[in-house]
């Protein structure tokens, strides 16, 4: 326990997919100075992602952090156990983490979308149903970073070509089934309905604010689907697109930071950590 120290502690939230992230490439190495400052200031990063958990876990090993992290578009909050110094309430225990649970498991989610699909024959063709070189090409993805995309624990993203009509059919009736879709730029992702990255980010906001006492959360996004994250941190940031442009915010308090992706959240990370001095141990 760190309590009592004199100024808060940074807690940063940060999405991965053109924020730390390159968008098109996924490179890092433009975002890595900054993520060895805030490592070695001892700031906890946590991911918090539509990516899945080994899509994730591919990028806290390459990038050597151990903090909580959050998946598929806020259906799961994964702790490393033992990382908290108390105990709390959790879900299951899955490998070496705590599990907290907000989504629903993806075997129902496909169980309840055959259902619509047979009710509203509707073509709608999930990951799941994809085989590799399929799912390769639709995505861009090299196969292994595809094998990691297709290991779904709580969503399922379907690739659809529907008239606006069609859509609203679909969306009627995933609603009526407790099943949430968010659009993408192509593809369509469904989750349970109380998946949702600002939960998530308050419920693991309020762990470390019992470890550490005061605390100050921190986002990073660049997306239209990062505003839930945003909205429900204290100190939210925005990158810039590829294109240098901003996802239009709806909320005067984000910071927007002019620079494209791991561009800016260099950017943002240096004023994060301006004037911040280490905690005493
Ligand atoms: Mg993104």
């Amino acid at each position: 326990m760190k309590e009592g120290s004199a100024s808060p502690r940074p807690v940063i939230f940060t999405d991965l997919d053109g924020t730390l992230l390159d968008a098109e490439n996924y490179a890092f190495d433009e975002s890595r100075e900054a993520l060895e400052r805030v490592k070695s200031a001892a700031i906890p990063l946590v991911f918090c992602s539509s990516k899945t958990r080994a899509e994730q876990e591919y990028y806290r090993a390459a990038l050597d952090i151990a903090d909580p992290f959050i998946v598929e578009n806020g259906s799961a909050i994964f702790v490393p156990r033992g990382y908290f110094g108390f105990d709390f309430p959790f879900h299951h225990i899955r490998d070496h983490y705590a599990v907290i649970e907000l989504g629903i498991s993806v075997e129902n989610i496909r169980n309840l979308l055959r259902e619509i699909r047979g009710q509203l024959q509707l073509p709608l063709t999930g990951f799941g149903d994809m085989d590799l070189p399929e799912l390769c090409r639709i995505t861009g993805l090299a196969p292994e970073a595809a094998c990691r995309a297709r290991q779904r624990e709580y969503s399922e993203t379907i690739v659809p070509s529907l008239s606006a009509a069609e859509f609203r059919r679909l969306e009627s009736r995933l609603a009526g089934k407790g099943l949430l879709g968010v659009p993408g730029s192509r593809l369509y992702t469904i989750t349970g309905k109380n998946a949702d990255k600002g939960r998530a980010v308050q419920r693991l906001g309020e762990l470390f604010r019992r470890e550490f006492g005061r605390v100050i959360t921190i986002g990073v996004g660049d997306s239209q689907n990062d505003f839930p994250m945003l909205n429900a941190v204290e100190r939210p940031f925005l990158v810039q697109k590829p294109g240098r442009r901003w996802a239009p915010a709806d909320s005067p308090r984000v910071r927007k930071i002019a620079g494209v992706g791991p561009a800016g959240w260099k950017i943002a990370i240096a004023e994060i950590l301006a004037g911040y001095t280490l905690p005493n141990p």
